[in-house]
């Protein structure tokens, strides 16, 4: 059976790199995490950012506004958030509420503060292959990978979405890692097929136990980044009782790349404040 991808315990690695590395930078970085409203899943997500960047030694520079907000006044914030030397990360939490316009205002953020890596710019250095910051999830993917030891260069990958949050910024980094990258989404025909020619496999459909033990190649390393409440606890977008008996390598759910997410967004924050 496969070899079960420990996110927790590599998330603790990346944190504790952090740490030391936060200690060495001689100032602390501050990240302002920027809330909109009160969405509980929203809330939950940012309380725990800001829980876990002041245990490493970064500065909590938390912003809230009400849901009734203008563009005007969130976008002023996000300026004066900008030219702040103290703020060295910021983190617009999305989704915002349906009248203001996320792109406008992810535009604001400069790009050497953008720790979430989802600004124009940052997509930009992602596509062209240049130096930048990058989304949390699919680096904590590559982390994963990398810690687990799988061979990238000339290796068959398949990711399974194109969103620009997880699923194209993860195919773009693999693309520079010199994998054979396939893109499989919505509107792809006969996906198990496509995903069976995969030694990396990256799942982030959203869909729960989308993936098959018949779209799975032996020994073939699989990710699921898909998460979904269900009264039996945390599921993914893998089958992964029957896919952990065909995969060589396989992430749970929890415990895979959900610890991973943010705890790149920590080594994010430590990137740009070394870069400004
Ligand atoms: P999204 O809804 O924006 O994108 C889903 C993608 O899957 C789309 O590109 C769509 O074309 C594709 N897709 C949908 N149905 C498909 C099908 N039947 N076959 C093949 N492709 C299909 O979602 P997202 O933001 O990319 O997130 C994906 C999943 O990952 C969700 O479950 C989300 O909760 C989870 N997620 C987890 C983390 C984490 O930290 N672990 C972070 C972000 C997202």
């Amino acid at each position: 059976t496969a070899a079960i991808l420990d996110g927790r315990l590599l998330a603790e690695k990346v944190v504790a790199r952090a740490t030391g590395d936060i200690a060495a930078l001689g100032r602390a970085p501050g990240l302002a995490t920027v809330l909109v409203g009160d969405d509980p899943a929203s809330a939950l997500y940012v309380r725990n950012k800001r829980r876990q960047c002041v245990a490493v030694g970064i500065r909590d520079l938390h912003r809230r506004f009400d849901a009734d907000v203008t563009q005007d006044e969130l976008a002023e914030a996000i300026r004066a958030l900008g030219d702040d030397p103290g703020v060295t990360g910021i983190l617009l939490q999305l989704p915002l509420p349906p009248h203001l316009d996320a792109d406008a205002l992810l535009a604001l953020i400069p790009p050497d503060k953008d720790v979430d890596g989802l600004t124009e710019t940052s997509a930009g250095r992602l596509a062209l292959g240049r130096p930048g910051l990058r989304p949390c999830t699919p680096l904590g993917v590559l982390e994963l990978l990398d810690a687990h030891g799988a061979t990238l260069s000339g290796a068959e990958a398949v990711v399974v979405g194109r969103s620009s949050l997880v699923g194209k910024p993860m195919a773009q980094l693999l693309l520079g890692r010199d994998a054979t990258v396939t893109v499989c989404h919505s509107r792809t025909r006969d996906l198990a097929a496509v995903c069976r020619r995969a030694d990396v496999l990256v799942v982030a459909a959203g869909i729960r136990g989308l993936v098959a033990a018949d779209a799975v190649k032996p020994g073939a390393t699989v990710i699921d980044v898909g998460i979904h409440r269900t009264p039996g606890g945390l599921r993914g977008d893998v089958d992964f009782p029957a896919v952990s008996a065909v995969a060589g390598a396989i992430t749970p759910v929890p415990g895979g790349v959900g610890p991973m997410t943010i705890a790149m967004l920590l080594a994010n924050t430590v990137t740009a404040a070394r870069t400004l």
